[in-house]
């Protein structure tokens, strides 16, 4: 069996994501110029990626921010190998980079119960970072049960808004495989165990 056998439809594909991306690099451009939080040279932001589900996403991202910006990685573990989110996520491996007096975007696959994110911004902030903003690739607000509060300037960017589906691909994971595929799809159900 074909690994694109595996997928009952495609949500996004290679070049929408890609669209979308160039789209958000953008707005972090302009807002990270323009705005005070960079007026001076120190505070170019710490782009922080949730591993591993954003590693594609930062990569691509990051390739079209046309600014200096340092990259760090943190892992939080929410979901184990099934498909239902753990409520109390636990930072299993911190930055390296010191964020005290930093501005930080949070790159994240995607926000559901928004447990993950919640933990992470309480962690980041407890380091001092000045400001915490979000950059999501998906969103699925139908599912929020915590309500995470950005810090400082922090601003939210959010690739798509995601229907109530499960989804693998682009980074996104069923226990562990399907991250490499480069479209954003659903899986067919047979496979879920
Ligand atoms: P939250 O803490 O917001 O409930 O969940 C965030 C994490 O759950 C995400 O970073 C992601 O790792 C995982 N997750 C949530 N929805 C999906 C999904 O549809 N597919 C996959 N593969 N992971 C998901
Ligand atoms: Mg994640
Ligand atoms: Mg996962």
């Amino acid at each position: 069996m074909d690994l694109n056998d595996h997928i009952e439809r495609v949500l996004w594909t290679e070049e929408q994501l890609a669209e979308r991306i160039s789209e958000l690099a953008s707005q972090i451009t302009q807002d990270f110029k323009n705005s005070s939080l960079s007026s001076s040279s120190s505070s170019f932001p710490v782009i922080v990626g949730v591993a591993t589900g954003a590693f594609l996403f930062l990569a691509d991202l990051v390739r079209k921010i046309k600014l200096p910006v340092t990259i760090d990685f943190i892992r939080a573990e929410s979901y184990g190998s099934g498909t239902k989110s753990n409520c109390s996520p636990r930072i299993s491996c911190d930055l390296k980079l010191d964020v005290q007096g930093k501005h930080v975007i949070l790159v994240e696959d995607i926000v559901d119960t928004g447990n993950t994110l919640f933990c992470l911004i309480g962690h980041l902030k407890s380091k001092g970072a000045s400001s915490i903003s979000v950059c999501t690739l998906l969103d699925k607000p139908s599912r929020r049960k915590v309500n995470f509060e950005l810090v400082g300037d922090g601003k939210f960017y959010c690739g798509f808004e995601c229907p109530d589906y499960f989804v693998v691909g682009y980074g996104f994971d069923y226990a562990e495989l399907y991250r490499n595929l480069p479209f954003v799809g659903v899986l067919k159900t047979e496979l879920y165990k």
